[in-house]
């Protein structure tokens, strides 16, 4: 039987750097979980879609295809063929990403991809509700925390290397923002699954993120 690995936690905690790292390191499928969210999130922006109407979500649910590829380390990620990978990083998605992420439509079409993903291969996949809704089987489940002003500067540092004007205030209230839309909605909020295991990344570095993470596989 294939294996899946979980890694949830709050949001820019570097989930998907030990994702990726593991994924290599045991030759498993890397998946982001979130970049599917992005990406119906940007279609919904673009199309002006109003997600207050039911109708108008499901219709255009209907329209969003999707597809991860691996380049370079990189997740590219494609709505409808075209390569969104940056976009889906800026800001606009940022802040409505949540919003859209809470309707009960969009998480069941996102869910239904994932599982389908995980159903013939082995991989790790990072996210918010991996380990409680969408595997909860899952071999091996990682809740992954950090320090808000910490995962804000690491965050800040990226955003700022691909040129975007942004505060670190503004990376800072966009975490918190998303962090109580997450952890409050009423279609499986983010939390930790019973069984998963608190990884806290405040001070340590993503080497030994690894090997705590790899060590907890081998045993
Ligand atoms: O992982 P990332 O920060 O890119 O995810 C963006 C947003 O997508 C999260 O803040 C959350 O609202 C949503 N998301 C989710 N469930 C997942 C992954 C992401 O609701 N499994």
């Amino acid at each position: 039987k294939n294996c899946i690995i979980a890694i949830d936690g709050y949001s820019s905690c570097g989930k998907s750097t030990i994702a990726k790292a593991l994924a290599k390191r045991l030759n498993f499928i890397y998946v982001d979980s979130g970049a599917m969210y992005r990406a119906t999130t940007l279609y919904f922006l673009r199309n002006g879609i109003d997600w207050h109407n039911h109708d108008a979500v499901v219709e255009a649910l209907e329209k969003v295809h999707i597809e991860l590829h691996l380049e370079n380390d990189q997740t590219q990620v494609l709505l409808n063929n075209e390569d969104i990978s940056q976009e889906i990083r800026q800001m606009p998605v940022s802040l409505s990403v949540s919003k859209v992420s809470a309707i009960k439509e969009v998480r069941k079409a996102m869910v239904a991809l994932q599982q389908k993903m995980g159903k013939t291969k082995n991989i790790v996949m990072d996210g918010r509700d991996i380990g409680t809704t969408v595997f909860p089987n899952a071999q091996l489940k990682i809740f992954m925390t950090a320090e808000p002003l910490i995962r804000a500067e690491r965050r800040y540092k990226e955003l700022a290397a691909n040129g975007e004007t942004i505060t670190v205030r503004e990376v800072l209230d966009n975490l918190k923002d998303r962090d109580h839309a997450d952890t409050t909605r009423e279609e499986s909020p983010l939390r930790k699954a019973e069984d998963a295991i608190i990884l806290d990344n405040s001070h340590i570095s993503p080497e030994q993120q690894l090997e705590f993470v790899e060590n907890l596989y081998m045993n």
